[in-house]
């Protein structure tokens, strides 16, 4: 049997019950097959495929935290500690009642490909809770996150460990957790990222990921002679991602007609109104059917549907295996000719697969979505040398980073054969600077 195969089966075996970690550690090392196969016997010897897949830590513990009427609830929090070889553990922390310590392997090994390929300091890590901030009041969701960080604040530091937000902890739970690690270590650093303006985060950090998605997707498409302008786009989700690469999208040209969240989805013809949008979801909080009763050209639905849309580009901007290989056939029958990922995983191995057998560009999104993170560690060098730079300077590198990450994993899809197969390119492009890094580092 094949190294690859061989630690696959182990894995599994070893991590029972965590279907979406299996899932990701499938697509990574079967597209390093190329590159295994090149160093099979050192990389065998140095066991490098099994020390890879195994986090260096995982934290569970308990969060008790009082609701407004005066209940003692109970959260579970996670932190998983994946690879430092080479930078601080950096990754999110996602606060939604499905989280479990599954998903949060499967986000912190994505992580550690994606952070390297930014081609900046960071090693991998995620964290999270089952805790849900929707319908809770501020107060209650302060009392969460102090909770949450009377813990985790034991594990992290600026040069340790750097958690950000994702999916259910924006500006408002970072906020809190900040002012709470500041409270109990009594420290002024950058141990968070995501931070509000006014206490040391960065411009365009809140763009940064859907900012990313499309100069990344605008590369890819110039690089096989098509552009976004004038085409018609697909975006789910109405969270931090999908906002921003709607506004992007439509700065570059596009139009993108649809958004989503987890009880329905909107089609809107005359293209998605990014105002309202962001009147609905960042200051509402409220559910897409005030969008909908807002916008007389948009239709809302109940359930999913975003991929029966008919559009050239989509970008799947919600959440983890949410475009299956049915959607991928609508796609491909309807003429969908780019597939760029916002979210994490957010197609199943099936339909990547059917969307690059039938030529769709398709981006990863440990690639397409790498602004969020990399804009992350560059608030992190603002807070170590107490600057802050301007929008535009930011945007700019951001923009650097995207254009390259593309180009790296274009090459290192070419140099192993597998030209156009961005998924491949990104996995390999991304693991062999930890890989060496590993190896250089010794057995630890
Ligand atoms: P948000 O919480 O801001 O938004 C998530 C959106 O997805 C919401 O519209 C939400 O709807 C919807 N959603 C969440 N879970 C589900 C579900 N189970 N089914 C259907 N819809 C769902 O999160 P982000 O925009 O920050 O994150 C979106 C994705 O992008 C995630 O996969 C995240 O890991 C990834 N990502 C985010 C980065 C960032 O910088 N924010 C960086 C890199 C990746 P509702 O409001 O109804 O829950």
């Amino acid at each position: 049997m094949s190294y690859v195969d061989e630690v696959i089966e182990k894995v599994i075996a070893k991590n029972p019950g965590e279907p979406e970690f299996h899932q990701a550690v499938k697509e990574v090392l079967e597209s390093l097959r190329p590159v295994v196969e090149a160093n099979e016997d050192l990389y065998r010897r140095e066991a490098l495929l099994e020390r890879i897949t195994e986090p260096d830590r995982q934290i569970k513990f308990r969060v008790p935290w009082v609701d407004d009427k005066g209940q003692v609830q109970v959260n579970t929090g996670y932190r998983v500690q994946f690879n430092n070889a080479i930078g601080p553990y950096k990754g999110g922390l996602r606060l939604h009642p499905s989280v479990n310590i599954g998903i949060i392997k499967f986000l912190g090994f994505e992580q550690i490909f994606k952070n390297s390929l930014t081609s900046l300091p960071i090693g991998g890590g995620k964290g999270g809770s089952d805790f849900d901030p929707k319908g809770k009041s501020d107060r209650e969701v302060m009392a969460f996150c102090q909770s949450f960080m009377n813990e985790l604040y034991k594990y992290i530091g600026a040069d340790e460990d750097v958690p950000a937000g994702d999916i259910g902890t924006g500006a408002r739970e970072i906020g809190y957790m900040f002012g709470q690690y500041k409270k109990i270590r009594g420290v002024y650093e950058g141990v968070l990222t995501g931070k509000g303006l006014s206490y040391g985060g960065s411009l365009a950090r809140t763009e940064a990921t859907g900012y990313g998605l499309l100069y990344l997707t605008e590369e890819m498409l110039k690089c096989n002679g098509k552009e976004i302008a004038g085409k018609t786009i697909a975006v789910s989700g109405a969270g931090n991602v999908a906002i921003y690469a709607i506004q992007k999208a439509q700065q570059l040209g596009g139009k993108p007609v649809t958004c989503s969240d987890s009880t329905g989805w909107i089609y809107d013809p005359e293209g998605i109104d990014v105002a309202l949008l962001k009147e609905v979801k960042e200051v509402k909080r409220a559910r897409l059917t005030e969008y909908a009763a807002a916008r007389p050209s948009a239709q809302y639905h109940e359930g999913r549907g975003v991929w029966t849309v008919k559009c050239d580009i989509a970008l799947p901007c919600a959440t983890q295996n949410e475009l299956n290989l049915d959607d991928a056939k609508t796609l491909v029958a309807n003429g969908c000719f780019a597939v760029a990922e916002g979210a994490n995983m957010p197609t199943t191995l099936e339909a990547t697969k059917y969307l690059q057998e039938n030529k769709v560009l398709f981006a990863p999104g440990k690639a397409a979505n790498a602004g969020g993170v990399a804009t992350s560690a560059l608030e992190m060098s603002q807070n170590s040398e107490r600057l802050s730079w301007s929008f535009e300077e930011v945007d700019s590198k951001l923009k650097g980073i995207m254009v390259n990450i593309f180009h790296n994993l274009d090459d290192a899809a070419k140099k192993y054969g597998h030209e156009g197969d961005y998924v491949v390119g990104a996995n390999i492009a991304g693991f062999e600077k930890v890989a060496n890094a590993m190896i250089a580092q010794g057995v630890c």
